[in-house]
């Protein structure tokens, strides 16, 4: 299947798969399996962003660990500029770390706090380059400059940044080595709403200017609403609408994407109806529901939905959707 229809994607997901298998007993033997990620395809093209949303549960953040090579894919692939990195071995993977850097939620977690930020920005250049200390340091300079911190905070520790100049220290972390792919996981959501808009214009200036591709996971619609080209809603492991951010705004057509804008804080008033609020909890990816996974919570479920499972289908240009009512569109 093919989503987006860019040339030369710089991320290419197809058919990716995480189950994590439950054990029992002294033998330690399988019952069951967890379908964390369950059948997830997508496309990047180079300087755009792709926001995967869904509530928590459905898979979105296990799809970064499996691009970032965190945890290894039970089956399907994941092509970067056309390599497949689920088929590299641990000696191969270097180039393909340097690559594919990342910013997490939690900035004070992620940054090592017995280093100054010029050393914690200095590691993946002293790990993936070899520069002389003179060019290091003047790379160092660059990125902090870039990401909008003085020269001097270069020698102070991460306890002496308020919470979104850490979060600017983990992007010139991992600016550092010119990647080509972020993966941001919920980058700003431990932050102040007033400083969340900081951080999010400055990921959009470094993307207009260095041409970056983002992989961006978030629960926010309103943050995503903010950073995305396309949004991928996810539910239960899989990709149940994928399209153009202003379509998903203006006229979701799955369901479950129906129901998240309802449920926003600042819904779009046409999606503000009661038939549309989310009832009940996601069901366990250990047993998800027959047929359609979104069938127990879905106000519009019919018999098929119970039996059978939809795929995901291009129904307008560019606007993929796993939903039967939208089979004859
Ligand atoms: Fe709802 Fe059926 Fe569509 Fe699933 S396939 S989202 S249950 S209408």
């Amino acid at each position: 299947m093919t989503i987006h229809d860019d040339a030369k994607p710089v991320l290419e997901v197809i058919n990716l798969e995480k189950h994590f298998p439950v054990q029992r007993g002294l033998l330690r033997r399988e019952v069951a399996r967890v379908k964390a990620v369950d059948g997830v395809s997508f496309r990047i093209a180079e300087g755009e962003t792709l926001c995967l949303v869904g509530e928590s549960g459905s898979g979105k953040s296990t799809v970064g660990r499996l691009i970032l090579r965190l945890t290894q894919a039970t089956a399907g692939s994941i092509k970067l500029h056309g390599v497949d990195v689920t088929q590299l071995g641990e000696g191969e993977l270097r180039p393909h770390r340097r690559r594919v850097q990342m910013v997490f939620q939690d900035p004070y977690a992620s940054l090592n706090p017995k280093l100054t930020a010029g050393k914690i920005v200095g590691e993946p250049i002293e790990n993936f380059e070899s520069l002389s200390s003179g060019e290091r340091e003047a790379r160092i300079a660059a990125v902090f400059e870039k990401v909008g911190l003085r020269a001097e905070a270069m020698s102070r520790y991460p306890f002496e940044f308020s919470g979104g100049q850490r979060q600017r220290l983990a992007i010139a972390r991992a600016l550092a080595v010119n990647p080509s792919l972020i993966v941001a996981d919920e980058p700003v959501s431990a932050l102040d709403v007033s400083v969340q808009a900081q951080v999010l214009n400055l990921l959009l200036d470094l993307q207009e200017e260095l041409k970056l591709t983002y992989l961006f996971i978030s629960h926010d619609l309103g943050v995503v609403q903010h950073i995305g080209h396309h949004i991928g809603v996810m539910y239960l492991g899989r990709i149940v609408e994928i399209a153009p951010k202003k379509a998903i705004f203006t006229e979701p057509l799955h369901p479950y994407s129906q129901a998240l804008i309802a449920a926003a804080p600042v819904p779009d008033p046409r999606f503000k109806r009661e038939d549309l609020l989310l009832e009940g909890d996601v069901p366990s990816p250990m047993n998800p529901p027959s047929g359609c996974r979104f069938h127990t919570r879905c106000p519009f479920v019919t018999a098929r939905c119970r039996s059978e499972d939809p795929l995901l289908r291009e129904v307008a240009g560019g606007r993929f959707v796993a939903c039967h009512l939208r089979e004859d569109n």
